[in-house]
């Protein structure tokens, strides 16, 4: 029997009334959570860890993340949403082979579990062919982590890819309802009105998987796609919608009425160009939110950013809304504590997993997160705890990281993660790459060109000393 003691934390349960327990204990047993309460008794052989001075909480969960494209960490940092597209739906997508899809996913599994999200959708709309969706699966089978493959492919229309007697083979050979790997079905809605998408849809029906989309995306997807879902009957409480940032009220009422859930990638949408991630009126419709961080190609897999990005944008727009009124906000809406019930209850409740994870509650299966670093001036006073989470700590505060009842990150170090194999994965994927699309192609993917800026004449703009008047000459500089 493994145990495993977390000794006095300051517990966060994430329970429905949000819990809140300083100074006590968390046992897990198996891949259980056994027991929550102060000066527990460990079963002989337990491995405790001193929870003193850290928080203790539910590990995170991530509800879109493209993992393949972690293998280009970091290359689209200046894109906009057009420059991806160019680039990985039109250009280099194509050039991924089953190897760089498992090595992009090994890397990206052990980020997530390395900054306490210990549940994480691989949006995979990378997936060619089965061969590469075997790769894929594979390399979430290898890392210690919770993972739902959402099967995609950009490269084929979705009634084309789903209709492949090998894609049912794929589900059936490697989807064994287990809740280490789950599945869904990943692909677009364009509002094209003769709505092809409808038997995909209607295969992922008869699979009995619900399926996630990017909906609401500024230039791609809209308004008529979420009619045609709804229309034909396919908007259900499983359904995700990726963004939908940009959507009329009659979109979200269509999801909230039907039980959807939107997933917001704030700091995606603040830079791509999707919409303004949608929050504040989210609010509006009561809709359920949960986080993403949509791609390393850009950002990290980090939900402290998620957080931290998901509650400026929503406050700066209140502001900002306010000023345009002349009025002044005194009271924000968005709270810290309701954007880690996001990170973690958000999550877990949009993917069906609610009965399993997203809480600390005794029964639950073990995915629990220490924050905890006492090298750090950040680490206290902890006074509001989910601020605490959301706006002070990052990822090398995480110090352990558990999930299913297993040690996988502790005293903030990966335990078992072969990084020297993922960095020489990598390498050969970026090789790879660089050789097939030649080295001027790839540099210029990486830097797009800057539009110009025009400074505006400024009026205060001294430009000359007059001796004899003891004064600035001022004016226009030309
Ligand atoms: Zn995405």
């Amino acid at each position: 029997m493994s145990a495993v003691l977390f000794r006095n934390g300051l517990v966060l349960t994430m329970d429905d009334t949000h819990t809140v327990l300083p100074g006590h204990d968390v046992l897990i047993v198996e891949d259980r959570i056994a027991e929550i309460g102060a000066g527990l008794t460990p079963p002989p052989g337990a491995q405790e860890i001193d929870a003193t001075g850290g928080i203790l909480m539910p590990g995170m969960i991530d509800t879109h993340r493209h993992m393949w494209q972690t293998a280009m960490r970091g290359y689209g940092a200046d894109w906009t949403l057009t420059q991806y597209f160019v680039w990985y739906y039109l250009e280099s997508g194509k050039h991924f082979r089953p190897e760089d899809i498992h090595a992009g996913n090994v890397l990206a599994a052990w980020e997530a579990l390395d900054a306490g999200v210990t549940t994480t959708v691989d949006w995979s709309h990378g997936l060619q062919s089965t061969e590469h969706a075997d790769a894929a699966a594979d390399a979430l089978e290898s890392v210690p982590g919770r993972f739902v493959l959402a099967y995609g492919n950009i490269q084929q229309g979705p009634w084309q890819w789903s209709a492949a007697p090998e894609f049912r083979d794929f589900v059936e050979r490697r989807i064994k309802g287990s809740d280490m790997l789950g599945f869904q079905m990943a692909f677009d809605v364009t509002g094209d009105p003769a709505f092809p998408e409808k038997a995909a849809f209607e295969v992922a029906r008869d699979l009995g998987v619900s399926v996630t989309t990017h909906a609401g995306v500024w230039g791609a997807t809209n308004d008529d796609g979420i009619r045609l879902m709804h229309e034909h009957g396919f908007m259900t409480p499983q359904t995700v919608y990726v963004h939908a940032a940009t959507l009329t009220h009659d979109s979200y009422h269509r999801i909230a009425a039907t039980g959807g859930s939107v997933s917001v990638s704030t700091e995606s949408e603040q830079s791509a160009g999707q919409g303004y991630p949608p929050t504040w009126t989210l609010r509006d419709h009561d809709i359920p939110v949960s986080l993403s961080m949509d791609t390393s190609v850009w950002w990290s897999g980090d939900l402290f950013s998620a957080m931290r990005t998901t509650l400026g944008a929503d406050r700066s727009r209140e502001h900002l809304r306010a000023h345009e009124r002349a009025e002044t906000v005194t009271h924000v809406h968005l709270r810290a504590e309701q954007v880690v019930d996001w990170a973690t209850r958000g999550g877990s409740r949009a993917l069906g997993l609610d009965s399993l994870v997203g809480s600390l509650q005794k029964g639950k299966k073990a995915d629990v997160v220490l924050l905890k670093n006492d090298a750090s001036p950040v680490m206290f006073p902890i006074l509001n705890p989910y601020g605490h989470v959301a706006f002070q700590a990052q990822r090398g505060d995480v110090h352990t990281v558990v999930v299913n009842g297993r040690v996988v990150k502790h005293e903030h170090r990966l335990v078992g993660a072969d990084l020297a194999r993922a960095r020489a994965d990598v390498e050969r994927t970026v090789e790879h790459l660089v050789a097939t699309m030649g080295r001027d192609a790839w540099e210029k993917g990486m830097n797009p060109e800057i539009p110009e800026t025009r400074v505006m004449d400024n009026p205060y703009t001294y430009t000359e000393w007059d001796a004899g008047s003891a004064q600035w000459k001022h004016g226009p500089a030309d």
